[in-house]
């Protein structure tokens, strides 16, 4: 086990970026801007001399941001970084998984980048934001993530933000891994390190617009596929099925899926369940399977692959 506390040193400028969520919750509204957030944070803790530049960028439950908004979040965070020591992104934590996973497939600049956020408003007791905030910061202000991968911070809990799922709806420890958290901040603000950060490094192009849709369709038992014939004929170019466990499909579905194949969809089978993921070539077929990788993560995986090659399915096949 790798640990230290290698506090941050002084005159580090740490950007605070807000984009909304329940972080920023006060009385029912969305009422904290980023300088609120920041005058949290307690200065004893973080260390003399690390500033916070507080930026509101967004005001909204992250359920309303799109994946362009994900996009633009993610410019304004590069912009940042190449004049800061790290920066942290507040963020609701209903969709931060997918906010992680395309910060993830794209961001390639040296300092720190940072998901948090709160399950728990500032004015309900308990509040979790303060907490975590602090604890981002703390991560974000240390050289030993530079050049690193974003990180998603909560719970005391430092994590790859590529892997994340989360797995509770109201619960302050929401977030799991397949593989577990990276390391931990304590109470008195030092990080511990479980295991080196992920050295895979795998950059997606950058799209411009996601151009094609794709729906998430979960399983349910006796599914006769009717949805999917709904979705084909839509028109939906991609269709991502949250399968039972493994990868299960009841058979009308899978009448459909080959149906849809036929008709040019590209069809990703994820599991339905939070962590575990699908047994690969399970279906020497043309279904892909997206082993690891969640339903939500899937369909950001193939908006990307669609945007960038079209329906290509021999292409978008080495996606997954
Ligand atoms: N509704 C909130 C969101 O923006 C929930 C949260 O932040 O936990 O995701």
């Amino acid at each position: 086990m790798m640990s230290g506390s290698d506090k941050p040193g002084s005159n580090k400028k740490i950007v605070l970026l807000a984009t909304g969520g329940t972080i920023a919750f006060e009385n029912g509204a969305l009422h904290l801007r980023a300088a609120d957030l920041a005058a949290t944070v307690d200065d004893r803790l973080l260390g003399a001399g690390v500033e916070i530049l507080p930026v509101d960028f967004e005001s909204l439950p992250s359920s309303s941001l799109t994946p362009a908004d994900t996009l633009r979040i993610l410019e304004e965070a590069e912009a940042a970084a190449r004049d800061a020591d790290g920066v942290v992104v507040t963020h609701g934590t209903d969709t931060m998984e997918e906010a992680g996973y395309l910060f993830s497939l794209h961001w390639q600049e040296r300092a720190p980048l940072v998901l948090t956020g709160a399950m728990r408003p500032a004015t309900t007791p308990g509040a979790d934001g303060p907490r975590n905030l602090l604890a981002a910061c703390l991560v974000a202000a240390d050289a030993r993530f530079i050049d690193g991968r974003p990180l998603v911070v909560m719970h005391d809990k430092i994590f790859a933000a590529g892997e994340i799922t989360k797995v509770h709806s109201w619960d302050t420890d929401t977030f799991a891994g397949d593989f577990g958290p990276l390391g931990s901040v304590n109470p008195w603000g030092e990080i511990r390190l479980y295991r080196p950060q992920p050295d895979t490094r795998e950059i997606l192009p950058r799209p411009e617009r996601y151009p094609e849709p794709v729906a998430i369709l979960m399983v349910g038992s006796g599914g006769d596929g009717s949805e999917i014939d709904a979705l084909v004929s839509a028109g939906y170019r991609g269709v991502v099925v949250a399968a039972a466990g493994r990868g299960g499909i009841p058979r009308g579905m899978k009448r459909a899926i080959d149906a849809a194949i036929d008709a040019g969809v590209i069809v990703v089978v994820a599991s339905r369940c939070p962590l575990g993921g699908t047994a690969t070539a399970m279906d020497p077929g043309d279904i892909l399977w997206s082993g690891e990788i969640n339903a939500p993560k899937a369909r950001l995986r193939l908006m990307t692959g669609l945007a960038q090659w079209g329906p290509d399915r021999k292409r978008l096949s080495e996606l997954f």
